[in-house]
């Protein structure tokens, strides 16, 4: 059996559930949940603001644990190890897309917490294939929004070959943007932050400008006089 925290109706508080997860598919794993971030995403489920909830509902798509049991078909996992889990539980690893790793716009794709429990719970599921290992030396207690807000702001630094010597500014201090940030102080970029609050500067290299002064920096690049060479905004 598996104990969770579920929202058993549209805005209704987490109570505790047991469910039974039935035997365990050839290509899944069930992770033991060691920790498990919140995202605003999670209340958006729990709130019914997509229309694609079903109750019981167990919200949570920034699991950290480890491997507590393997499927079969599973080679490239070992039981113990430590994995993260996000956004999305399975993909059908035979589209183009997941061909060329775009895994995220596979139309196959199924989330950890639709139609699917997650990570307020003492142990989840999920294909293989999208459970991330995670290296040694991660802070365990800190990784889980790396497995959703984390990899959305760390998908454009690739997609857009962002190189340590370019000019990137962040709008937005938030779940996403800070990260945005540490990754981009981190590979060495020049990083300008737009915020609405002064007290979010987390990085001290960080220039930070008021939201006001986003126009400006817009009008910068619509005229060709791009101060940064590229503009992360949720
Ligand atoms: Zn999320
Ligand atoms: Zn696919």
């Amino acid at each position: 059996m598996i104990n969770a925290y579920a929202a058993q109706s549209a805005n209704a508080a987490l109570t505790k559930y047991q469910f039974d997860p039935g035997e365990l598919k050839p290509k899944e794993v069930e992770i033991e949940v060691m920790y498990c971030g919140i995202c605003h995403s999670d209340l958006s489920m729990i709130d019914n603001e997509w229309g694609q909830s079903k109750y019981p509902l167990v919200p949570g798509h920034e699991v950290v644990g480890k491997v507590s049991q393997i499927g079969s078909q599973v080679k490239h996992l070992k039981n113990g190890q430590h994995v993260g889990l996000g956004w999305h539980s399975s993909y059908c690893n035979q589209c183009s897309y997941c061909d060329e790793g775009d895994h995220n716009l596979c139309s196959k794709a199924k989330g950890t917490i639709i139609r699917h429990h997650g990570g307020f719970a003492d142990k989840v599921r999920a294909d293989a294939n999208s459970v991330i290992a995670i290296p040694d030396g991660i802070d365990l207690e800190k990784a889980g929004p790396l497995f959703c807000g984390g990899i959305t702001v760390f998908t454009p630094l690739v997609e857009y070959n962002i190189k340590p010597t370019d000019k990137v500014a962040v709008i937005g201090i938030g779940g996403l943007g800070h990260m945005a940030v540490k990754f981009l102080n981190a590979w060495g970029c020049q990083v300008t932050a737009f915020t609405s609050s002064e007290a979010k500067k987390i990085e001290p290299q960080t220039e930070t400008f008021p939201f006001e002064q986003i126009n400006d920096a817009i009008d910068h690049l619509r005229n060709g006089r791009a101060k940064y060479r590229v503009v992360l905004k949720r």
